[in-house]
């Protein structure tokens, strides 16, 4: 039988239906089960060049379909070439950041691939390792892993490398952020020279062009976005707040916006639960997740928030990275990153698979500088709304944007800080509803998008 990398196909132009791509009979039936019609822009260009196998690098973020952009093809790949994987061993490996990313890339695998007969594992940190020992001792077809417990294993001689035949490199940049860059290395010298990888990344820092210069082989480029632009389909607002008034400043968001579900950052873990404290003080159920809890806390805390019993889920970065939750109408920065990428990677948890989201960002005096590189980094300036939703703070000057200005005298913001037009429906957060109005936006964003 041939092997994984020799059995390309035709290079497939870019597809607009799932039919298209003639993926295997077993794979068609599960996407249509899960009413999965129109492939998303990464999935048009990633699937044929995946199928093709070829080396791959994905510009995207996350939210706009990618997840399916590589497991789609795999599956069919494995489904193609079946063959049962060695003792200890994976036939496709996938590395994530966060357990919670790795789970849902593992379900989103089970789920397209259900009427296959393959076998799947995951192997993530925070849990015992002995269940995981067991799953591998057989072989699997399909391995979802975060870097260090995988390392963990492989020292542990629970697992081997040798016949890994693709590996996917699930949000890189992030995994560079939270130090993985070794581990990958490590991971990556114990993996067979012919192999396929795929590298998926929401931006694309020179750090990440290299290191897919050293691990991919003449990739095919596929990108839905230019590193680093905001998702189009959210309306950002900033709202200012003093330290000691954010809280505040919050729940009256928490009052006024028409939330159906609000993700809440914060910058450290401590401010996860003070947050979700003063929350739950004020009669808003709130949950925290952070890197100190313990998996089960974070399974119950995802629990509630996906059930809908708990409308608002405060989150550290790291925690949030990989929940994929439809459903988020808004994501609120309680804090601003100081990292500005973070803020692309925040507000791409609304808006997720065609929803419309907002995000709102609470700014003090001291995170003027964040908001600064911010817009520097998206190319456009966020404007600006006071706290109970209606009214943009029209006059009140911007932190960085020149000198403070009288209420009343102008805004320096241009056409951002003008007050609403007469007669529109106008949404809590100052936003219109009417269909003109979004259209406006839309078109405004793309603008943003192309300008970049
Ligand atoms: P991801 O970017 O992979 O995290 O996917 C975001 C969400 O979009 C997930 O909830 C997927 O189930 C969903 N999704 C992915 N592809 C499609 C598609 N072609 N049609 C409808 N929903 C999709």
């Amino acid at each position: 039988m041939a092997p994984w990398h020799e059995c390309a196909q035709q290079k497939a132009p870019t597809l607009t239906n799932f039919h298209d791509f003639k993926l295997h009979e077993a794979i068609a039936r599960a996407l249509a089960e899960q009413k999965y019609l129109t492939p998303t822009p990464i999935q048009a260009q990633a699937i044929p060049a995946v199928m093709s196998g070829r080396d791959v690098i994905g510009i995207a973020q996350t939210g706009t379909g990618k997840t399916a952009a590589f497991a789609l093809p795999i599956l069919h790949r494995l489904a193609m070439m079946p063959r049962p994987a060695p003792q200890k061993n994976c036939r496709v490996l996938v590395l994530s950041p966060t357990r919670e990313l790795s789970a849902q890339i593992l379900q989103s695998f089970r789920a397209c691939g259900r009427h296959l007969r393959l076998k799947s594992a995951l192997a993530i940190g925070g849990v015992s390792m002995g269940g995981q020992v067991r799953a591998l001792l057989g072989g699997v077809d399909i391995l979802v892993a975060t870097p260090g417990r995988l390392l963990d294993l492989v020292r542990a001689n629970a697992l081997r490398l040798h016949s890994v035949e693709c590996l996917v490199l699930d949000e890189a940049d992030r995994m560079l952020d939270m130090g993985f860059i070794h581990d990958i290395r490590a991971i990556v010298a114990k993996l067979p020279a012919t192999r396929q990888t795929l590298m998926f990344s929401a931006t694309m820092p020179r750090v990440i062009t290299e290191l897919a210069t050293q691990m991919l082989r003449d990739p095919v480029k596929v990108a839905v976005a230019p590193p680093a632009t905001t998702a189009s389909r959210v309306d950002q607002r900033i709202v200012r707040a003093d330290r000691a008034t954010k809280l505040g400043a919050l729940i009256d968001i928490l009052r006024g916006e028409p939330i159906e579900r609000a993700l809440i950052f914060t910058r450290t873990k401590h401010g996860a639960d003070k947050v979700a404290r003063g929350l739950s003080r004020a009669g808003i159920a709130a949950q925290a997740i952070h890197g100190n809890k313990s998996q089960g806390q974070r399974e119950r805390a995802l629990g509630a928030f996906r059930k809908g019993e708990s409308k608002t889920l405060v989150a550290t970065d790291i925690a949030a990275r990989g929940i994929d939750v439809e459903g988020v109408s808004h994501v609120i920065n309680y804090d601003l990153p100081n990292v500005p990428e973070t803020y692309v990677h925040r507000i791409g948890r609304t808006a997720r698979a065609g929803a419309e989201g907002v995000a709102i960002s609470l700014c003090d005096a001291e995170e003027a500088a964040y908001l600064r590189d911010i817009e520097k980094l998206i190319r456009m300036s966020i404007p600006m709304i006071d706290r109970r939703g209606g009214q943009r703070q029209s006059g009140l000057a911007p932190m960085h944007r020149g000198a403070a200005r009288p209420p009343g005298t102008g805004s320096p913001q241009g056409r951002h800080d003008k007050p609403g037009k007469k007669g529109r429906a106008r949404r809590p957060n100052g936003l219109s509803r009417s269909p003109a109005a979004a259209a406006e936006r839309q078109q405004r964003w793309a603008a943003h998008s192309k300008g970049v």
